[in-house]
C-alpha cells in the first residue's frame, strides 16, 4: 500500500460531482497513457499526500462539503482504496469514483460494500482503437466493468474525450451503438479535448473538426 497515494487535493468543486459540493482526491499513477491526457504530472509523478493527511483535511470540511471525488490518475490502482473509502464514509461523505474501468474487481467490491454512490466511467475508444488511444490492451477489463454496472443498475455515467484527429464521429457512433446493445440508457457525455502544457504526449491541437451533426441518435448525448 502506497504511503502517499494522493498527488493533490482540490479543496472545492461544484462541477465534478452532480448535485454535490465536493473535494477531489487526485490519485498518483495510472495504468493507461492516453494520448490526450492532460494530467501527465499526476500519472507519472509520485504521491505527496498520505491517507491520514487526506482524512484530516476532510474532517475540516465536515458540514461544508458533502462529497468526495476519487480521481487521478486511476484511484482503483490504490490497494488501500477500500479502507480509505470506509474512513470517508465514516465521516459522512458521499463518494464518486472516476475510473477508466480497468479494475472490475475493485469496482465490484466498492459497490458490494456500498462504499461508492456514483461513478463516471471513461469509454476511451472502440475496442479496435483502444490500444492506440490508451496504450493499454485490456479493453476486456473495461468491458467487464461496464457490463457489471449496467447489470447492477448502479448510478453511473459514461463519457468519452473527443479529439477530432484521434477519434472520428463514426467511432463515437460505434460506442453509442455498443452502449445501446449492452443496455445502457443513461446520458452519454462527450468532452472536447483540452489543450494544455501538461499533456501526456505531443498531441497537437485538432486539425479536423469533429462532425457533431453526424452523431447517431438513440442515447441522450451531452457535451460538456
Ligand atoms: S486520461 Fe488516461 S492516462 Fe490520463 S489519468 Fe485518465 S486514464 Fe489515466
Amino acid at each position: 500500500m502506497l504511503e502517499r497515494p494522493l498527488y493533490d487535493i482540490t479543496p472545492f468543486t461544484a462541477l465534478d460531482y452532480p448535485d454535490h459540493l465536493a473535494t477531489i482526491f487526485w490519485f498518483a499513477k495510472c495504468n493507461m497513457r492516453c494520448l490526450y491526457c492532460y494530467n501527465r504530472d499526476i500519472v507519472l509523478g509520485e504521491g505527496k499526500i498520505s491517507q491520514a493527511e487526506a482524512l484530516s483535511f476532510l474532517k475540516s470540511r465536515k458540514g461544508l462539503l458533502d462529497g468526495v471525488v476519487l480521481s487521478g490518475g486511476e484511484a482503483t490502482n490504490y490497494t488501500g482504496l477500500i479502507p480509505l473509502c470506509q474512513a470517508i464514509k465514516a465521516l459522512g461523505f458521499k463518494i464518486k469514483l472516476d475510473t477508466n474501468g480497468l479494475n472490475p474487481n475493485m469496482v465490484e467490491r466498492l459497490i458490494a460494500e456500498e462504499l461508492i454512490d456514483y461513478l463516471a466511467l471513461d469509454y476511451k475508444a472502440p475496442k479496435e482503437k483502444f490500444l492506440a488511444i490508451t496504450k493499454n490492451r485490456h479493453f476486456d477489463d473495461f468491458s467487464k466493468t461496464l457490463n457489471f454496472l449496467i447489470k447492477q443498475a448502479f448510478p453511473f455515467e459514461v463519457r468519452t474525450t473527443v479529439h477530432g484527429d484521434l477519434i472520428r464521429v463514426e467511432e463515437v457512433n460505434r460506442i453509442i451503438k455498443d452502449l445501446l446493445k449492452r443496455g445502457y440508457r443513461g446520458t452519454y457525455y462527450l468532452q472536447p479535448f483540452l489543450f494544455t502544457d501538461t499533456l501526456m504526449s505531443r498531441v497537437k491541437k485538432e486539425k479536423n473538426s469533429f462532425e457533431r451533426s453526424k452523431l447517431c441518435s438513440g442515447l441522450k448525448v451531452v457535451w460538456r
